[in-house]
């Protein structure tokens, strides 16, 4: 099964995505900081990473430059709000997959992610 990494500083966020993924059999882990979501990457080499844009420290748009220097063929789901679209075109022009706006729905998620592995 594809390998997930869930990347957002609010906690709950990262449970209640990783807990929604593990239930379809998807590996999950999850990183609170872009930091965290960095060493992450370069140890394990996940599929496929959903990205909070807004965090403290590194943003997402930082963390997902880092991820495609390191390997540009991993896929990546940017996650934000809607009033964020400027850093959302800037996502796509680095490289990112698509993206979701919070509050996250069950199916809006489970779509982009299923899409992502579709052949
Ligand atoms: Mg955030």
């Amino acid at each position: 099964m594809p390998k997930l990494l869930v990347v957002d500083d609010e906690h709950d966020i990262c449970d209640f995505v990783r807990n929604f993924f593990n239930e379809r059999g998807y590996t999950v882990q999850t990183a609170g900081s872009g930091d965290e979501a960095l060493s992450i990457v370069k140890e394990n080499r996940p599929d496929l990473i959903l990205l909070d844009i807004k965090m403290k420290g590194m943003d997402g748009i930082a963390v997902l430059k880092h991820i495609k220097t390191f390997d540009k063929n991993i896929k990546v789901i940017m996650v934000s709000a809607l009033e964020d679209q400027e850093k959302m075109d800037e996502a796509c022009r680095l490289g990112a997959c698509n993206y979701i706006t919070k509050p996250l729905a069950l199916d809006n998620l489970e779509h982009a992610v299923e899409k992502m592995f579709k052949v």
